[in-house]
């Protein structure tokens, strides 16, 4: 008699974000595929939510499969310092050829949390290798930019960050310039831009996906990039989250008109398939670490940078990316979205609607709201209830689904999030 992977799994494995004495027990998934996972118990779930925002064309793509199977038979890891390989080159130079112009170099790192490490780094050494003393980060309150300490520290203070925070560095903070107070930031920013010793401003372009996918225009956003660009502030964009479709256009900074210096990538780089970071950078920033003096170097790399199957399915990924129909897909899902949006409008227990792009958030209306509101647990298991995976953030549950799935499963995932108004209508 075996017991089950959910049981087994309780006796060795520690989960994240996870309050592992009061938690459910996991759910044990056998396999994937398209937008479906399948546990295993016989029970299908329709993953809405990406699998963390990670997932962009269905799990277990065979065309992904087939060309990290090929890597892994030709060569599975290198050391990434004095030597390269084909699946590093021919990434950056594809990477590249998508990015804004300016975009020149590409830095390989494991996760979205080191690359944005890499890229504060970055940013403080162009500075310092200059030898001028610009050492403070600009960030908008309620971001999220990782789990490491430097991308911690430039992240919203909470309860996540409590334990840590006497080792978090100072970073100014603006409010985000949601419709309506984008006035407020402005001038906020233009204060800040006055001071000396500012080195960057790092910000999530157009949707802050931890804060409850807090959505702000990119012409406010290119506004705030030309006043930090007027003083030389390095720009950072953070689209590690928002890279690869997810605004509706293949980069949320293909929405600007201005371009950032340095910009971070992982979540849906590989698509889903494997843990890589990358951070990309201008000419100017990477030109600023060139010196005989060697004290200049990146002093940065890791065990596992550029790993050459996490690169391959990176390609395979980008093949799908470059495709007419992930755009198409893109399209289809933003109308879909936006129809069932307008349904919602004036609704009972509806508090606001937004979407950018395949992200739909709705925030229900309810007293007072917490991450830890138990109505989020219940809203939660409603969606399992209901085979379909939801993980709401307090009161704001969101769709960000695979590109591949069906308008069919949209329209399921849709009456689950109908049936959780009801569930807060009758609850308030
Ligand atoms: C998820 C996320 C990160 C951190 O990425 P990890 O791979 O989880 O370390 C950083 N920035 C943004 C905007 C993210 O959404």
């Amino acid at each position: 008699m075996h017991n089950s992977l959910s049981e087994r799994d309780q006796l060795v494995n520690w989960h994240p974000y996870t309050q592992m004495q009061t938690a459910p027990p996991p759910i044990g998934i056998t396999r994937g595929e398209g937008a479906v996972l399948f546990t295993e118990d016989g029970r299908e779930f329709i993953d809405a939510v990406s699998s963390w925002w990670v997932n962009i064309h269905g799990h277990a793509h065979p065309h992904i499969a087939e060309r990290v199977s090929q890597q892994l038979r030709t060569l599975e890891h290198v050391i990434f310092a004095g030597f390269t390989h084909a699946p590093a080159v021919e990434l950056a130079e594809r990477v590249l050829k998508l990015l804004p112009q300016n975009q020149a170099r590409v830095f390989y790192s494991d996760n979205g949390s080191t690359a944005v490490e890499v890229a504060l780094k970055m940013a403080l050494q162009f500075w310092f290798n200059q030898g001028k003393d610009k050492t403070k980060i600009i960030a908008f309150e309620g971001s999220y930019h990782g789990d490491t300490f430097g991308a911690m520290s430039v992240s919203e203070r909470s309860v996540f960050t409590r334990p840590f925070q006497q080792y978090l560095f100072e970073v100014e903070f603006l409010p985000v310039p949601v419709p309506g107070e984008e006035e407020l930031t402005t001038a906020q920013l233009e204060k800040l831009l006055d001071r000396e010793d500012i080195a960057a401003f790092i910000f999530e372009p157009l949707v802050l996906g931890t804060a409850g996918m807090v959505m702000y225009s990119p012409e406010v956003l290119d506004h705030l990039l030309e006043l930090c660009r007027a003083k030389g502030i390095l720009v950072i964009a953070d689209e590690v989250m928002t890279g690869f479709g997810r605004t509706g256009k293949r980069f949320a900074c293909d929405y600007l008109s201005q371009e950032p210096d340095l910009m971070c990538f992982s979540k849906g780089l590989t698509g889903g398939t494997m843990a890589l970071g990358v951070t990309t950078s201008s000419q100017a920033i990477y030109d600023s670490f060139l010196s005989e003096d060697k004290t200049k170097t990146f002093f940065h790399g890791h065990s596992y940078t550029a790993n050459p199957v996490a690169c391959a399915a990176s390609l395979a990924s980008l093949d799908l990316v470059e495709k007419q129909s992930f755009l198409e897909n893109l399209d289809r899902i933003s109308v879909s979205h936006a129809a069932f949006a307008r349904t919602l409008e004036g609704k009972p227990g509806i508090k606001v609607c937004r979407q950018t792009g395949t992200i739909l958030a709705i925030e229900f209306e309810v007293g007072q709201t917490s991450y830890f509101h138990s109505l989020r647990d219940q809203l939660y298991n409603l969606a399992l209830e209901n085979g379909v995976l939801l993980r709401p953030l307090g009161n704001i549950v969101y769709v960000l689904p695979p590109y591949c799935i069906t308008n069919a499963q949209l329209e399921k995932v849709y009456g689950v999030m109908e049936q959780m108004r009801n569930l807060v209508v009758q609850a308030f």
